[in-house]
């Protein structure tokens, strides 16, 4: 188990962070002129406001910004960073929508369009099993299937490999099915927790900005129904993660007016977990107009997002998304968790990704302390912690200057 476990909650965080926080802040002088009334704000874990937010986005010093973020992240798990043992399963690319983000969605009739059938969806989690604990399933929108194909595939699935946690569905499959079924989408939610579903992976928000929506997903949940389907969740006891896909075409205001939105959700049922801010990955898409992001941009949303979300445990560095050398940045940037080993993964990789998918424990290890961390592996929930110390490599060149 982690050191110190007993003064930790259960998100693995320490219980007093915030008294923490106020001590690692007392010096209010270190920080320079513009984020002095900001770190007043954090030292109190007073929520910061879309115009704090604003002055984060605009603050010329990158590496400052990133200090500070680093602060609050060691006050919360000191340097911990997570990960967890999982692997990505698709189970189809059929969609009836078409949102012009998206390079994975295929027509029915796409000659390389697929759907698992339950059998071949449990057969490609027995692959796996023997090396990880979550199965993490986000897919398109299936015009055939209902709640009962899900229902299906999770109890079959926790039938087979019960120590294997899933986590699966984002906010609109949630609605597809709910309308395919007849139900509400409470009632499915209840239902596939029944089944076996132990959490929701949080894709989907987008930026939660109706006008935003209109151009990049016209057709997909509304801003809404992805808060109310994971306030849903939440009062049934179902855990989510929350992201921000960013670099399309929205404006800052609107990267900060998601996170509130979030935040205040999160006031209400603490259910989410952690939030999960990646950028827009270009190829094969149908949105010429995004702006794209830069790495320097990346670290700067991501260390904003850890200053603007002061009531949610974990943001992480989607390793997926943003590759493993700017992960391992990030860590110093606010983030403290870089998802799994993941294995396989089709969204992020049809969309122009090429982070490597062949990582094992030690691999992940090993980029967790190369940014000067403490690898913990955590299971789907964040309830679970085990320290992990990897293998020493066998050779690995590297000249000795510090981390
Ligand atoms: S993002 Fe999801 S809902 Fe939108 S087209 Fe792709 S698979 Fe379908």
């Amino acid at each position: 188990m982690v050191a110190g476990v007993n003064a930790q909650n259960g998100a693995g965080e320490h219980a007093d962070w915030p008294v923490r926080l106020h001590q690692r802040l007392a010096d209010v002088e270190r920080w320079s002129v513009p984020l002095q009334a900001i770190v007043r704000k954090l030292a109190r874990n007073e929520p910061l406001t879309l115009e704090d937010g604003m002055v984060l986005f605009e603050h010329p010093n990158l590496p400052e910004l990133g200090a500070l973020a680093n602060e609050v992240r060691e006050a919360r798990f000191d340097r911990q960073a997570f990960f967890n043992s999982n692997v990505h399963i698709n189970q189809t690319n059929v969609c009836v929508l078409a949102c012009r983000f998206c390079a994975f969605r295929r027509g029915p009739k796409a000659s390389d369009a697929y759907a698992l059938s339950v059998e071949a969806y449990v057969e490609d989690v027995g692959r796996y099993a023997h090396a990880v604990d979550e199965v993490h399933s986000v897919g398109g929108l299936h015009p055939e299937w209902d709640v009962t194909h899900y229902e299906a595939m999770f109890r079959e699935t926790r039938q087979r490999y019960p120590s294997i946690s899933i986590k699966a569905l984002t906010a609109v499959e949630i609605k597809h099915l709910a309308q395919r079924s007849n139900l509400s989408t409470k009632s499915v939610l209840q239902r596939l927790k029944d089944a076996g579903l132990t959490s929701l992976p949080g894709g989907g928000a987008e930026i939660l900005d109706d006008d935003i929506r209109a151009i990049i997903c016209n057709g997909k949940e509304s801003s809404a129904e992805y808060l109310r389907i994971h306030r849903e969740a939440h009062e049934i006891g179902l855990p989510s993660n929350c992201t921000m896909l960013f670099g399309t075409v929205e404006r800052l205001e609107q990267r900060l007016q998601h996170m509130i939105s979030l935040r205040e959700l999160q006031d209400e049922t603490n259910g989410f977990q952690c939030f999960v801010p990646y950028p827009f990955l270009p190829d094969h898409t149908r949105l010429p107009e995004a702006q794209l992001s830069t790495g320097s941009e990346i670290l700067r949303t991501i260390a904003v997002s850890r200053l603007m979300l002061n009531n949610l445990p974990h943001i992480k560095a989607y390793r997926m998304n943003i590759g493993d050398h700017l992960a391992e940045l990030a860590l110093q940037y606010g983030a403290d968790d870089i998802d799994g080993t993941v294995q396989k993964e089709s969204i992020m990789h049809l969309a122009g990704s090429t982070a490597p998918l062949d990582h094992n424990r030690s691999k992940l290890a090993r980029l967790i302390q190369d940014a000067n961390c403490v690898p913990v592996q955590r299971n789907t929930t964040y309830s679970r912690f085990e320290n992990y110390v990897p293998p020493a490599p066998v050779s690995r060149r590297a000249l000795p200057m510090a981390q």
